[in-house]
């Protein structure tokens, strides 16, 4: 029987049954540079922690079977995971790629990638044409559902049916929904891609990245780029997102019953001009939602009348704090024109929506009467 996601969380079947690490619950901190082998010619299989670690194995074990990967790497961020995948392309490769993409993402292609001669053509994947945008030299398309912070909802399978016409490689950026709520491989994805800083690890305490896939060729290529490049996670921080895994299924539906509560909450507010919240029916994407995926997540962005109320709002917050980031247990409220999208070219920012009275919350795991009365405290006085 095919196990429940909140078991997959806690237990890793294949090493289940074995009496190794004295029995230990808590998988050990294998901190250790190298291995001593046991013999002239011979290895135990682990020679040097950039290559193997035990703890960080046993990590991308669980990632990969939470996403329904045939194998996972756990990198030191998810822009290290971004980074590593690029590398698997060759010059002169064309990518179509989401406009409102993780900023990060966006200031990598525009001002790494292109080194490499990579081109990229940026679209609204929930809307315009991606057939037309596709060249003989397009070798993947790369996408975020919902997209970060407009929360735009795009058809994974849909999309996935073009990349397969196409022999094109569909990479998601699943960092916003986690495996628990979305899994892109099971839709027809090649590839999925985590910041494990945000909902993975889930403590606002540590930074990891992730890649996921079901493709022997890449799988293969990236085990070696790893070893080579060298940007694996460190067996503490391996430990501190496994643990935090451990709980991800109770605070994904925590944080977003707080979500929908604050959704709803915002949409009654003078104030508030808009709403992006796929939980909420109106959202253009709330259909497609409860197709692809068994949640709608925890981030909310939204809108208010001026820059002003938008700047009062992150400056009144107490408890909520104004920070960049998303999805931990701490409420984290952020202005994506000065932070997560501060590099991206202003053209660009203002055309995907991203207006300078848009704000975004990542809900965390209080009780959402708190979070009520904190926002209710701060409207008033605006
Ligand atoms: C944060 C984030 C990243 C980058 O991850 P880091 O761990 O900060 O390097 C990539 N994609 C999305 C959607 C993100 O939110």
């Amino acid at each position: 029987m095919e196990r429940g996601l909140n078991t997959k969380c806690l237990h890793l079947k294949e090493s289940e049954g074995k009496s190794e690490n004295y029995g230990a619950i808590s998988f050990p901190i294998y901190q250790t540079a190298t291995y001593a082998h046991p013999g002239v010619g011979e290895s135990t299989g682990y020679d040097y922690s950039r290559l193997q670690n035990p703890t960080r194995e046993h990590l991308e074990k669980i990632v990969a079977g939470l996403e329904g990967g045939t194998d996972a790497f756990a990198l030191s961020t998810g822009m290290a995971a971004v980074t590593l995948l690029m590398d698997y392309f060759k010059p002169g490769d064309h990518f179509v790629v989401e406009s409102d993409l993780y900023g990060g993402s966006i200031r990598l292609f525009n001002n790494v990638s292109l080194k490499n001669n990579y081109e990229f053509t940026f679209l609204n994947c929930s809307k315009d044409d991606i057939e037309a945008a596709i060249r003989p030299n397009t070798k993947a398309i790369y996408i975020e559902t919902p997209t970060n912070p407009m929360m735009n909802v795009s058809d994974i399978a849909k999309i996935s049916g073009i990349a397969k016409a196409h022999n094109l490689i569909l990479i998601v950026d699943n960092t916003f929904l986690s495996p628990y709520f979305q899994n892109p491989l099971s839709l027809g994805a090649d590839v999925v891609i985590h910041s494990g800083t945000k909902f993975l690890g889930g403590h606002n305490d540590t930074l990891a990245g992730f890649i996921v896939t079901n493709n022997e060729d890449i799988q293969e290529r990236l085990r070696f780029l790893i070893k080579t490049t060298g940007a694996g996670l460190s067996p503490f921080d391996s430990w501190l997102i496994e643990r935090g895994i451990k709980t991800l299924g109770i605070r994904m539906e925590k944080a977003q019953q707080n979500a929908i509560e604050i959704a709803n909450w915002l949409k009654k507010q003078p104030v508030v001009t808009d709403v992006f919240y796929p939980g909420l029916e109106e959202h253009p994407g709330h259909e497609i939602m409860k197709k692809q995926a068994r949640g709608f997540g925890s981030m909310i962005t939204f809108r208010v009348d001026t820059k002003e109320h938008a700047l009062k709002i992150l400056s009144g917050v107490k408890m909520i704090k104004y920070a960049e980031s998303l999805g931990g247990v701490e409420t984290l409220i952020t202005y994506p024109t000065t932070q997560t999208h501060a590099d991206v070219p202003e053209e660009v920012r203002l055309k995907n929506g991203i207006t300078p009275t848009t704000l975004r919350i990542s809900t965390g795991i209080e009780d959402a009467k708190d979070l009520i009365f904190e926002l209710e405290e701060v409207f008033k006085t605006l």
